[in-house]
C-alpha cells in the first residue's frame, strides 16, 4: 500500500515491564506503517524488568525512548510522550500487542480528511476476561446516557489525534480511560471505527478490580467537569443558598413553636437540621466561590481563553 501523506507520524506507547512484547509490536509497527514517516516514542514508565534496555537495543532514528524516573502511571507516561511527540498526527497504542497496529492506515484516512481531531477505535470481539468487560460496558452506557457524546468503546488505546488536540489533553491521575471524551468536552470532532482486538500476547495485565472505584470516580468528576468546570457557582452556589434558605425555615418553625406555644426545643433532631443545613449551606456557597476564583487563576495564569476558536475568516477567506 502507498502511504497516503509525507506528514509526520508519532507513535506514542507507554510501556511497563513489557519486555517479551515491544519487540515484536515495534517490527508490527515497521511492518504497518511502511511507507510513511513515522517516529515510535516508547515512554518506560520505571519498568521493573527488562523493557529499558530491549528498548535502547532497538533504538534508531524512528524508535525513541522517553524514560522516566519513577512508576507514574499510564496516564502520566502517555502524557510525557504526547509532550516529546514531534508528528504531525499523534497516534497512541498499548504496547501489550492488544491494538493491532495494522488498524493505523485506515485509521489514519479519517484525520487526515481533516473532517476529525479523533479517530478512537471501537474494539471488536474484545480479548479480555468479563471481570473488565461489564465494568467497562457500564461506564460506557454511563457516558453516553449522560453526554451527548454516543461512545461505544471508551476504554480503546489505539487513537489518532490531531497534533492540537494531543498535545491539549491534560492528562493527570488515571484519565486515559476517558480520553475521547476529553478531547470531545475540548470540542474535537470524533470518529469511532472498528479495530481488531487480541488478547495480551505476554506478560500480565497491570490493573485489578480496584479499578472500578477509580473508573467511577473519575467519571464523576469528568461529568462535573463538563457542566460546570467554568461556572461552578452555578452548583455549588444555587445548592448552598437552597439549604441555607430549608434551614432557616426550619429554624423559623422552631421559633414559632418556641415562642408561640412555648414549647421546649432543646431536644427536638429538627434543631440540629436546621443548623447543620444552614452551616452545611453556607460551605457549600463559599466553596462556589472559592472554585470561581480557581478557574480564574486557572485560565489568567496561563494565559488561556475559555473558548476555543475552530477557525476565523475574513471575506470567506481564511484570515
Ligand atoms: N502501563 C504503564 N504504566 C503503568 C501501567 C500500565 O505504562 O503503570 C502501560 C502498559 O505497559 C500497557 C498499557 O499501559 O502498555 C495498558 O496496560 P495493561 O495492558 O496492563 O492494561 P489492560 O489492557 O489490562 O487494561
Ligand atoms: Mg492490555
Amino acid at each position: 500500500m502507498t502511504p497516503s501523506t509525507n506528514a509526520l507520524l508519532s507513535i506514542v506507547v507507554p510501556l511497563y515491564n513489557e519486555e517479551e512484547n515491544v519487540e515484536l509490536l515495534t517490527a508490527r509497527i515497521h511492518e504497518s506503517l511502511e511507507g510513511y514517516q513515522y517516529q515510535i516514542i516508547y515512554v518506560d514508565d520505571f519498568s521493573k524488568d527488562n523493557t529499558r534496555k530491549v528498548v535502547k537495543d532497538m533504538q534508531d532514528q524512528k524508535v525513541h525512548l522517553v524514560a522516566l524516573k519513577k512508576n507514574y502511571g499510564q496516564s502520566l507516561a502517555l502524557a510525557a510522550g504526547l509532550d516529546y511527540a514531534e508528528g504531525e498526527y499523534i497516534i497512541t497504542m498499548d504496547g501489550d500487542l492488544q491494538n493491532d497496529p495494522s488498524d493505523i492506515p485506515q485509521m489514519l484516512e479519517f484525520a487526515l480528511s481533516g473532517e476529525f481531531d479523533v479517530v478512537t477505535g471501537i474494539r471488536q470481539k474484545r480479548k479480555d476476561s468479563l471481570v473488565k468487560k461489564i465494568p467497562s460496558k457500564i461506564a460506557n452506557f454511563l457516558v453516553r446516557r449522560v453526554t451527548k457524546l454516543d461512545i461505544k468503546d471508551n476504554g480503546c488505546a489505539l487513537k489518532v489525534f490531531t497534533r492540537d488536540i494531543a498535545k491539549d489533553l491534560n492528562l493527570y491521575g488515571e484519565m486515559h480511560r476517558f480520553i475521547t471524551l476529553l478531547a470531545f468536552l475540548e470540542g474535537a470532532q470524533i470518529k469511532q471505527v472498528p479495530v481488531k482486538h487480541h488478547a495480551r500476547h505476554a506478560g500480565v495485565s497491570k490493573y485489578g478490580l480496584e479499578r472500578v472505584f477509580k473508573v467511577v470516580a473519575d467519571m464523576m468528576l469528568l461529568l462535573f467537569i463538563r457542566k460546570y468546570f467554568q461556572r461552578p457557582i452555578h452548583l455549588f452556589g444555587i445548592l448552598g443558598v437552597l439549604l441555607i434558605l430549608l434551614g432557616i425555615m426550619i429554624n423559623f418553625y422552631l421559633l414559632i413553636v418556641k415562642l408561640g406555644l412555648g414549647e421546649d426545643i432543646g431536644n427536638r433532631p429538627l434543631l440540629i437540621f436546621g443548623m447543620m443545613f444552614i452551616l452545611g449551606g453556607i460551605q457549600l456557597f463559599t466553596i462556589g466561590i472559592v472554585m470561581e476564583l480557581l478557574i480564574r487563576t486557572y485560565y489568567e495564569s496561563q494565559s488561556k481563553r475559555p473558548y476555543r476558536i475552530k477557525n476565523i475568516t475574513i471575506g470567506g477567506k481564511a484570515a
